[in-house]
Formats: C-alpha cells, structure tokens, sequence
C-alpha cells in the first residue's frame, strides 16, 4: 500500500488528508496529524472521501469522454479530444471575432485548483481580452472580498485558526459552523473546553446546531445585521468600551460612523432585529472585551468568524464592513485571538482570490480599475494590455446571456442550473447561448442538458496543484490515482485550448514574447512559478516559496523573498494596506432586504448547507453513510406557523416565491423563527418538482449587493401552500 498527502476537496477549512492506495485504486484516507489545519481530525464528509472513489463509482459516475451534440436537442456522442478541444477553439474565435470580446464568457469554480484559475484568467483576460470571468465564489465569500478592501485596504483575511485557542469571546454571525466546517468547530469546542471563561456569541436568525450551544444566541431578523452592528458600536461608545486612542492613531472616518449610530440604540436594535435589547447590550460588551467601564482595564481579545449569512446579501459589504468596524473600535485586530477571519465555503474560494479569477479582480490582489495594475499585468503576462472594462460577475453573465450578449459559455467544475439564483432566468440564458462548453468530473448535473460539448475534468485524488484555504495558508494537491477514461486535469484543457487559439486569433502578445506561446506550461508547478512572480511586492508575496517548501509543509501567505515561514496574523503593526496606511471605518445606513414579505408572500426563505452534503451531491450523494443524515429534503418551518397553515410534517406543499415554485415536504422544526422557513440548498430538480425547478434557487432572487456583486440567497419572501401532486 502506498500513501499520498493532499488537501480534502470540500469545505475551506483546508484538512490535510493521508489518501491510502493500492495498485491505482484508492483503499482509505485518514486525516493528517502534521496538517496545522486539522492536525488529523477529520469530518464525516472528509473522511469518507475514499467511498467516493470506489472502482465502481469512478466507472459509473464518472465521465469519461468528451461528448458533444451533433445540434441542440441532440443525443451526447462521443469524440476524440483533438476534435472537442479544436470545436472549443473554433467557436470561441468565431464567436469573438463576430462579435468582440465580450461576447464569450466564463464561469469557474472555488473547487478549481490556483493552477486550474490562473491558466483560464490569462486566457480569458490575457489572451481574448475580455474580463468576463467569474466564478462560483461570488456565491460565497465576494461580500468578505469587498468588505476587507474597504475596510482594512486589501482582501487578506487577519487571522487565523489559532487564534480559537486564544480568544475570550468568540463571535460567530450567518454561518453554521458546526455543520458547514465541522473540524474548525472541533477546534472551538476544544479551546472552550480549555477556556471556561471563553464566550459563545451566535448571531443565526435560525436555532442551529452551532447556536445552540452559544452562550448567547441572538436570532435576528434575516437581514438586519448592520443594525446589530451599529447598535452594537452605539453601546460601546455609551459605556466607553472603545479603544479611543487606537481608532485617533490608525483609523480615519470614526467621525461620520459616530454619527450613524447615534439613534441606532439597542431599542431601535430590539424593534428591527428582533432580539432582546439586554442581548444587543451583552453581545457588545464581550465583543469589546471589556466589562461595563471603569470595572475592567485589560482588554481580552475577540474574533468573529462569519460566512455565507452575512455574505449572500444585497447589502453583504455592509454587513462585512460594519462588522470590522467593531474590530477597529476596540482594536480588535492584528493580536493573538482577536481580529476578523471569514470562513470560505469553498476549498480554494481564496486562491481563486490570489490569481484574480474573477471579472472584477486582476492578479494578486490588484484592482481592474487602476490602469498601472492593468499594466503590471499584462508586462507579466507579455499580452500588450488587459481591457479596463469590468467584467460580467456571475449574475450578471447568466442575465448578459440571456439577452443574446454573452454567446459563447464555458463553465469548468460548477452547476449553474442548480447553485445560481432565479433559476427560471439561468435556464433560459442556457438555452439561449450558442455554445456551452461543460467542463466536469461528474456524467450528469442539472447543468448537463444545457451543454453542447462536454469536457471530461479529473477530480480529488487524480489532480495536482494547490489551494489556499480561510486562514491564507497554501497547501499542496496531490494525486494518488490516474483520473478514469479519458479525464485530463483543468489547467491542461484550459491551456490545450489556449494554444489553439493563439493560432486562431491575432495576436495579443508583446513583442518580446512573439513567435512563442504564452501557455508554455508542462506542469502545474510551471503554472504556479507565474502566479508566484506575479505577486511579486505584493500584500499577498510567496516569492520566498518553492514547490519543494511547499510539499513540506502548507505555508501562509504572505512569505515573501528571504523568508521561509508565512505569518499567521496581518496588521500587528497597526499598518494597514490603504494609501494613508489607516484603516477605513464604514458608515452605511441599514437597508431593507432587496424583497420584503407581504400578504402574498408572507414568509421569509434562507437555504444553506446540510452536515453530510456538499453542494449539487455529485459526489456526496453517492453515499448512503452520508444521505442517512438527511435522506431527504424538507422545507422547515416553526410548529406554530405550521398549526396555522393546518399542515403537519410530512405534508407536501408548494413553496412559490416571485419567480417560481416548487413541491416538497415540510418539517415542523424549532430552528426557524415565526414567519420564517428553511431549505437545504443541495437537492435539485431531479427530487424536487416544480416548473423549471433547480431546487431552492428556483425561488431565490438575482438582486445581488452593489458593491459585491453578491446575490441575496439568504433571504426570498415565500408562500407555502398545501401541494396538489401533478
Ligand atoms: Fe473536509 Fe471541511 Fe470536513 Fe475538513 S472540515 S474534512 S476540509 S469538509
């Protein structure tokens, strides 16, 4: 038996595992004890990975060959690689020289490995000229994206895992960690064991399993959190909690974020969000880590972590921004235990960051909009320019396709026919575009029917590169088998194609690089030594890295030349990354969600992850060990709203919000409020019915946060109604 070392494929906790194979078949996998992430740990999704690549899974479930349509409606036949790779190039340079840049699109994954995006950004900024490139993670974390740029002057999260260990107050909003990062809520419930004192606040507007064992749960509103946050600051400043001296010395716009809170009382705070004002009040006093002033004199440090609940929002920056505004009051940043670390959803959501892979960032963290960026780009690259103009983020390149704008679509290891919201928009735009390249590990998601080529991807256990998971820290991909039929690794197709279209297109490169390919890569350490330059003096540099450092150990970003460790905490020197080196208060005001219940539609709808599953169960979903968690989807909702509706669980119903329908059982359950009703997001429409049902996001809206570009999963207004079965 023979071992490999790699990275789990699923949540952005970033577990090492130990994979154990035999004679090209994959026996065991156990979690590795030297992973600083998980130091062996494993959850029960991480550690029955092994079951998901079985011989007969990876023969059954697996695609094995390219497959394309003779024409829409068409049957799937196979063909050869040349031919589909070719087709690829062929429709892309007619689509592009027809109708210009803009015209094609592509839509990527946090699953993608930093190698797998930083070959598919080049070739679409880089080689077409288009920055219509995003991703699933603009699902995820773009809010904490555009959050930690405003406030804190780059995307670089300050924190780390540590620092559970040595946190007084632990302040966990919109995400349930006990299920969506089980291992790292492991780690919490150690360092509580081990720390009596250490506080538990939960902001949920759900009873989970997380908030359910906090000190202090406060089940606000959906959608109120920047008011909690205000209120919170308002209660601070009253009793003197805040750090004065710190917030004159390294902060700027204090001024205008005072005045916001200033009516924002924990009265006000009780009426909107829902939730005792003494909770509002207590919640405020552990976050500053002071008691009442004049009783306590040494600060005890804070982190929050948060995830897709404050994220999936319309006003998601907001929630994020506010957020860190309670760090900054009471410097609560850049010391052991305290600081702000979102959780990312996705295993390499953060390295997707660091290349840029989406249509409103540029490489290593550099901005779209500043042309010396653009530049430093493109000299890295050898191409003469990157376009300025932004490109379609991911509703909005599903609604530019629906319009006819965007006609050519290449989508690499994600299912938009489920995970995007307002599915009834998705599909159309599927079937209208003229070609939709599928580039998947899986023979069939919801997506599939939309393809006209399909492109056979390897998956966990057969792919090589890395990934950077919540905490910065970069960890190695390993193979331990060879990918089933014909599959070949994302960055091999992605720069298969590129090629054939340098020979297709005129040419982009610079002078200097003339008569050469710009997708010269035989390795995906290749690929990764140019993404390495390019952060080059950047606030994210590992040009103090190897690939051989790197199969050592997982490192932490930054680690620039001269330096062979990364650092676990940003901003200990109270320098931030703005002009002024300042940290940059917020001030929003609170903004209603982008729908609001009424008569009609009179509940409100949050979706979010089940313990056992991962997104669309394309992989997940192939183990009874783990369905038997869940077996089945199940729309929750309060006893008492359920009494009222004369239903009872096991009742089907028919859940309808202004966009479309769907049929599923209901559940009488105490984590919904009043009013409120709940969906695990993994089920679609081959379990659940309705018209142009992609499960929960057939109701979902497209109304997405201005700044993030994030679209508001965690909140539909909804009927439910006793279902009539077709
Ligand atoms: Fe994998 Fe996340 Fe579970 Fe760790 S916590 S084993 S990364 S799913």
């Amino acid at each position: 038996m023979s071992e490999t070392r790699s990275t789990c494929p699923y949540c952005g906790v970033g577990c090492g595992v130990v994979i154990e194979h035999e004679a090209g078949r994959i026996t065991g996998v156990r979690g590795d004890p030297d992973h600083p992430a998980n130091f062996g740990r494993l959850c029960t999704k991480g550690s029955t990975l092994h079951l998901t690549a079985t011989p007969v899974l990876l023969q059954t479930a697996r695609l094995h060959r390219p497959m394309a349509r003779a024409g829409r409606g068409q049957p799937l036949a196979p063909i050869g690689w040349d031919a589909a790779l070719d087709q690829v190039a062929d429709r892309f340079a007619q689509t592009l020289q027809a109708h210009g840049p803009d015209a094609v699109g592509f839509y990527l994954s946090g699953q993608l490995l930093t190698e797998d995006y930083h070959v598919f950004n080049k070739l679409a900024k880089g080689l077409l000229g288009t920055n219509n490139v995003d991703t699933n993670s603009r699902l995820c974390m773009s809010s904490a994206v555009a959050g930690y740029k405003a406030s804190l002057g780059a995307d670089a999260p300050p924190a780390c895992y540590e620092d559970l260990a040595l946190a007084r107050t632990v302040f966990i909003t919109g995400s349930n960690m006990a299920w969506a990062h089980p291992v790292l809520f492991r780690r919490l419930e150690d360092a509580r064991a081990a720390n009596p004192d250490m506080k538990l606040v939960v902001v949920d507007p759900r009873r989970t399993e997380t908030a359910a064992v906090a000190d202090l749960h406060l089940p606000i509103q959906p959608g109120s959190d920047v008011t909690l946050h205000h209120a919170m600051l308002h209660v601070m400043l009253a009793e003197g909690l805040h750090d004065a001296a710190w917030i004159a010395a390294r902060t700027t716009g204090f001024d205008a974020l005072r005045d916001r809170v200033r009516d924002i009382t924990p009265t006000h705070a009780a009426r909107v969000c829902g939730v005792p004002e003494a909770d509002v009040v207590q919640a405020a006093r552990w976050f500053a880590g002071l008691d009442a002033a004049g009783v306590s004199t040494r600060r005890q440090p804070t982190l929050s972590l948060y995830c897709q609940g404050l994220n999936q929002s319309s006003s998601g920056t907001d929630k994020n921004t506010t957020l860190i505004n309670l760090h900054l009051a009471c410097g609560q940043i850049g010391q052991p235990g305290a600081g702000p670390l979102s959780l990312t959803g996705q295993p390499n959501a953060m390295g997707g960051r660091e290349v840029g892979g989406m249509a409103t960032l540029l490489s290593a963290h550099r901005d779209l909009g500043n042309a010396a960026h653009r530049a430093e780009v493109a000299r890295l690259w050898g191409v003469t320019d990157v376009p300025a103009k932004p490109g379609k983020a991911a509703v909005q390149m599903f609604e530019a396709a629906a319009e006819g704008e965007i006609r050519a679509l290449w989508i690499a290891c994600t299912n938009p026919a489920q995970s995007l919201p307002d599915q009834t928009l998705v599909r159309r735009a599927l079937e209208r575009c003229e070609f939709v390249v599928l580039q998947e590990a899986y023979r069939h998601t919801a997506t599939t029917p939309y393809a006209d080529l399909l492109l056979p991807a390897s998956s966990w256990g057969e792919k090589e590169g890395s990934v950077t998971n919540s905490e910065r820290r970069i960890s190695r991909v390993r193979p331990a088998i060879a990918a089933p039929g014909e599959a070949r690794h994302d960055w091999r197709i992605a720069r298969d194609v590129a090629q054939r279209l340098e020979a297709r297109l005129p040419s982009r490169r610079t002078p200097e690089h003339a008569g050469r390919s710009l997708f010269d890569f035989p390795t995906p350490e290749s690929v990764w030594l140019e993404h390495r330059e390019m952060t080059r003096g950047r606030d994210l540099d590992i040009t103090g890295l190897d690939w051989a450092a790197l199969d050592r150990a997982p490192v932490q970003w930054p680690c620039p030349e001269g330096q062979s460790t990364g650092k676990a905490r940003l901003y200990a020197d109270g320098q931030f990354v703005t002009p002024d080196g300042r940290a940059r208060f917020s001030a929003p005001a609170p903004r209603a969600t982008a729908e609001s219940q009424d008569a009609d539609f009179p509940f409100a709808l949050t979706s979010g992850r089940l313990r056992d599953q991962w997104h669309g169960m394309s992989r997940t979903g192939t183990l009874g060990r783990l369905l038997a968690h869940t077996p089945e989807p199940a729309l929750q909702v309060a006893p008492r709203d359920l009494d009222r509706l004369g239903l009872a669980s096991g009742h089907l119903v028919r859940v309808s919000s202004r966009r479309g329908s769907l049929v599923v059982p209901v559940q009488a359950s105490d984590e919904p409020g009043d009013a409120q009703a709940h969906l695990a997001m993994h089920w679609g429409s081959e379990v659940l019915g309705g018209a142009g049902s992609g499960g929960v996001n057939t109701l979902t809206q497209p109304a997405c946060c201005p700044a993030s570009g994030q679209p508001e999963l965690k909140h539909s207004a909804v009927r439910i109604e006793p279902a009539e079965l077709p």
